[in-house]
């Protein structure tokens, strides 16, 4: 039976409802009145609830197809401007006691090499991410409570806070890390965590347990509400994704907003952020298994309706996707993208050739951060290395609270500006720091509020001369 505040996964994600949510959608997909009255309630910008977003996804009329990318397009500019954080994933450790059969770091999978990264060798890393410019990382680990346990992680992430390279720092360390105890949550948001992520891979219980036929993962509950877990230990901002392709998408897609509502309907707060990852080939995983993966045109509807269904939430894409399709999406809503990215154990100082037969997924998007940098400023975005809101106790509630206002634009704007301006002064080719400057004066005359404007244009000033790390 469903019931959004249950503490138990079949119940908060409960299947009658997705299924009946689905036919609730298909039923109405030509009622063009209702369908037009949901998109006056989307104007709003205040979100839509699964089962409207259900129909939004569900509606073939062209026109209304139009007028939802329109409105994601509006949304995402009103909302997030032209901004775009950047960050980039750290693996750590490719043990894994798993048997997840859409994933090469399964344990049965022999053909990769299993690495698990020292201290020293993280260092290496970190550094190697700094010299880059960036400065939000996401860890990820596989699961494997001998190889990789929680205090490892803990000591990994003591270890990355404090690298300091020449100007290089992260300042905000996220962590994808399989679902664990409240207990350990506690231990993650002691040690100055960002956001929790974990994806749910899908919301189908019977497919969830049969591409999860051993290890700890093929625990559905036990996954499912390990973002329950994470807010009772503490952690306010809470990333979810699904692997769009893994089940029918039209299920998943309901089944995390269902997911969001269940937190925001019990912790007063929905996910600070959506990832959207699609399921793509990789050593020992073939497409032809997955004969649900999502075509371009329904990824680019899934990312518009989600942004409109959730406007204060971030939505990730990752280099998975390839720049053209990065390149579409980045205007229906997402405002996250990571960068230069390396999905093996060692790669960004090793280089991902030498480290090839450990890495997790084939990448699209294989240029350099200064290369996707030049290409954001050249399509008019600003790329953000901000990381100002969980520094200034902006988390989970608090974060909405400041979202919704419509106050966070007075701090986004600017802290896009100066950690551009870091970014170029530190590590951009001159190509990219001449079109970085220019969208720079561009974007500060942008800025409304005279005080900000004055005190912008000073640390500009001093980031010139060496100073570092301002924010709002
Ligand atoms: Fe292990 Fe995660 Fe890959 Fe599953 S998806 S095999 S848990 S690394
Ligand atoms: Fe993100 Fe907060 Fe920075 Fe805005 S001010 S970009 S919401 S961290």
């Amino acid at each position: 039976m469903y019931n959004s505040k249950s503490k138990k996964a079949e119940e908060f994600i409960d299947d009658g409802e997705i299924r009946r949510t689905m036919d609730y959608a298909r039923d109405n997909k030509e009622n063009k009145e209702l369908i037009l009255s949901i998109m006056a309630k989307a104007e709003k910008m205040k979100g839509l609830t699964y089962e409207e977003a259900a129909l939004l996804l569900e509606c073939d009329y062209e026109d209304v197809n139009g007028m939802i990318f329109d409105l994601a397009k509006r949304i995402k500019k009103k909302i997030y401007g032209n901004r775009i954080v950047m960050f980039a994933p750290l693996y750590l450790s490719n043990y894994c006691v798993n048997g997840c059969t859409y994933c090469p770091y399964h344990f049965a999978n022999k053909n990769i090499c299993r690495k698990k990264l020292s201290q020293q060798e993280i260092e290496k890393e970190v550094i190697a991410l700094q010299d880059m410019g960036h400065k939000r990382l996401a860890l990820e680990t596989g699961e494997d409570p001998v190889n990789c346990p929680i205090e490892y992680v803990l000591e990994s992430i003591k270890t990355i806070y404090a690298i300091k390279h020449k100007n290089g720092a992260i300042r905000r360390v996220n962590v994808n890390i399989a679902a664990t105890t409240v207990e350990n949550y506690k231990k993650l948001k002691d040690a100055g965590i960002g956001t929790y992520i974990l994806f749910q891979e899908t919301y189908n219980k019977e497919v969830y347990e049969k591409i999860h036929p051993t290890g700890p993962k093929s625990n559905y509950a036990y996954h499912t509400e390990a973002m329950d877990r994470a807010m009772e230990g503490g952690i306010d901002d809470v990333g979810m994704g699904v692997l769009f392709g893994l089940y029918g998408y039209k299920y998943d897609f309901i089944g995390l907003l269902m997911h969001a509502k269940h937190l925001e309907d019990v912790f007063g707060v929905g996910p600070h952020t959506l990832s959207v990852p699609r399921i793509r080939p990789a050593d020992d995983i073939d497409l032809k298994d997955f004969p649900d993966a999502v075509t371009d045109d329904v990824f680019k509807k899934i990312v518009a309706i989600l942004r409109i269904a959730v406007p204060y939430t971030g939505i990730i894409v990752s280099t998975r996707e390839s720049k053209k399709s990065r390149e579409e999406v980045l205007e229906l809503g997402v405002s996250q993208i990571s960068g230069a990215s390396r999905t093996s154990v060692g790669g960004y100082a090793e280089g991902e050739e030498e480290e090839e037969n450990s890495a997790q997924f084939d990448i699209s998007d294989n240029r350099t951060l200064d290369e996707v940098v030049n290409w954001l400023l050249k399509l008019g975005h600003i790329p953000s290395f901000c990381t100002a809101c969980y520094r200034e106790g902006r988390t989970g509630d608090r974060f909405m609270a400041f979202a919704k206002s419509g106050d966070i634009s007075m701090s986004c704007q600017p802290n896009a500006i100066m950690t551009l301006k870091e970014y170029l002064d530190d590590y951009a080719s001159e190509e990219t720091k001449k079109n970085g400057e220019k969208i720079i004066l561009q974007e500060m005359d942008n800025l409304i509020n005279k005080d900000i404007k004055d005190i912008v244009a000073e640390r500009l000033a001093e980031i010139d001369l060496g100073k570092r790390d301002f924010r709002f």
